[in-house]
């Protein structure tokens, strides 16, 4: 009688565990697939040209840390990078800390960084109709637009990089350029309604798989975009460490790629 129940137990494990490996497997290859047709649908191709190698360094919402810290590791180093901003969330906290306030805009400006869009609210394309994500897409960038301030470029990075295909194809139509998370290099040809990007998230232990990206994109003369979002000594799991970043920055410039906003790269050589 024990033997049987322990065998019940036993088999009952078993058919969990592979019930959930299958479960995991198959939503690899769902996520796989579905990354493949983002990938292939409405692209908007544009050749990157021989210039390369690039690597551009951006911020998304953004918390306060990205510019006060982040920002000024890149002004050592005499680069500068793109604020994905989302207006709705000015003067908010969260997780990644406070979020920036109207100086932390002005300063970023002031210093050269590009500021681009990233909704108003914050906004994920998954599960509202498109109508309503496009609506806050166009309020963001307005946003950024009416502080008087400063202009908005015409780049846009999607929240939590979540993006439908109709987002992909509709939003691509407004836009110079959409940012995605999805990793990689971009070029020879760049996909315009979705640049690949790479996450920079964590700490220096983490240095080895960049610096291995870095010299991939030297030697294939690509281009590189990196995000994260707060930059402190106990970053949220959505941001990293001054000494990462600052490392990361170090490697890029030392190894002779030209670090520049998203807006920059994308009008190399026409101006
Ligand atoms: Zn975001």
């Amino acid at each position: 009688m024990r033997a049987n129940s322990q065998h019940s137990r036993q088999k009952a494990a078993y058919l969990s565990e592979h019930t959930l490996s299958g479960f995991l497997k198959t939503r690899r290859k769902f996520s796989a697939a579905l990354r493949c047709l983002l990938y292939s649908a409405h692209r908007r191709v544009a050749p990157l040209g021989n210039a390369g190698p690039f690597v551009s360094f951006s911020f998304d919402d953004f918390p306060r840390t990205a510019y006060t810290v982040g920002g000024s590791i890149l002004r050592s180093f005499g680069v500068r990078g793109t604020y994905y901003v989302a207006m709705g969330l000015m003067n908010t906290s969260n997780a990644l800390g406070d979020q920036f306030h109207m100086e932390d805009l002005c300063l970023a400006a002031k210093d050269g960084h590009e500021l681009a869009s990233h909704t108003f609210g914050h906004t994920s394309s998954h599960g509202i109709p498109l109508s309503r994500f496009l609506e806050d897409v166009r309020k963001g960038r307005r946003a950024i637009t009416e502080t008087g301030s400063f202009p908005a470029t015409a780049n846009f990075a999607y929240p939590r990089g979540e993006v439908t295909l109709s987002a992909k194809q509709a939003v691509g139509r407004e836009m110079l350029s959409c940012r995605g998370i999805y990793g990689g290099f971009n070029g020879p040809l760049v996909d315009l309604n979705l640049l690949r990007a790479n996450s920079l998230y964590g700490d220096i232990d983490r240095l080895n798989t960049v610096e291995r990206l870095l010299r991939e994109n030297q030697s294939r003369k690509s281009w590189l975009i990196f995000y994260t979002h707060d930059v402190r000594f106990n970053p949220s799991p959505y941001g990293c460490t001054p000494e990462f970043l600052e490392s990361v920055v170090h490697l890029a410039v030392k190894g002779g790629a030209k670090v520049l906003p998203v807006a920059e790269v994308l009008t190399y050589g026409s101006t």
